[in-house]
């Protein structure tokens, strides 16, 4: 075993230990939660280390480097989640190999993900990623619709063909009045979530909680957490 692995094995331990401890902190079973590793900026042989060490979900924000390392990584049985902010030039390479898009938040990009999925005969699935901290614009900085504009995303997603609606995403704003307060954000995100299924059963995924705060996800109700840096340790710099 190479020295990485061995760190990326312990790593993941104490990951996996920190959501145990959560799950039974709440009450829940720990196969409530889905842990997704979010390779971002680091290299397709973290990947396939993490794949032999058993992680299932990895997560990619930027479509330059996610698709040469999905292509390094096609015989791997992982699912690749997309979780960063998607330009409709880039869904073509995306829907190539993202079973998940993450951060859907407007109606140009259902569009654009319909007919790529459809042409490329792929169901994508979608989870609508929700902005608590969207201003008077209602979009987030970072992405994201927000509160106001979940409904009417969702029923496009749902009615788009090749798309399947399955739930709702954040992160945990860094300002406005859920700053410093992510239980609270994230108890919002499920207070939306449990709006969607009265219309929506089957998109009951929620994704909420990175490495700082994947215990208050937990805590709120998440099914999937997001977790970079406590997995693969500080990205290396962004080129
Ligand atoms: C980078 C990223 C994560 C993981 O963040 P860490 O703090 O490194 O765990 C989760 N979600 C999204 C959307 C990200 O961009």
């Amino acid at each position: 075993m190479t020295d990485r692995k061995d760190e990326l094995a312990a790593n993941l331990a104490k990951v996996e230990e920190r959501i145990a401890a959560a799950c039974a902190a709440a009450g829940r079973s720990r196969e409530e939660v889905t842990l997704i590793v979010v390779t971002k900026t680091h290299p397709a042989d973290d990947v396939r280390m993490l794949s032999e060490l058993g992680v299932r979900h990895v997560a990619e924000n930027r479509d330059q480097d996610a698709a040469p390392k999905a292509a390094e990584c096609a015989d791997l049985p992982l699912v690749w989640h997309f979780v960063g902010q998607l330009q409709t030039n880039k869904v073509r390479s995306v829907v190539g190999y993202a079973d998940f898009v993450q951060s859907v938040d407007r109606s140009k990009l259902v569009t654009t993900l319909s007919r790529e999925a459809e042409r490329t005969g792929r169901e994508v699935g979608c989870l609508i990623q929700v902005a608590l901290d969207a201003g008077a614009s209602g979009r987030g900085e970072r992405g994201g619709v927000g509160p106001d504009g979940v409904a009417e995303l969702a029923g496009l997603v749902a009615d788009a063909p090749g798309l399947r609606l399955d739930g709702l995403m954040t992160v945990a704003p860094l300002t406005g009045e859920y700053a410093g307060r992510e239980q609270a954000a994230f108890g919002r995100l499920m207070d939306l979530s449990t709006d969607l299924r009265r219309a929506h059963p089957a998109a009951n995924m929620v994704s909420a909680g990175m490495s700082a705060d994947l215990e208050q996800a937990v805590a709120a109700g998440a099914t999937h957490v997001r977790v970079g840096t406590a997995v693969l340790g500080v990205r290396p710099r962004l080129r």
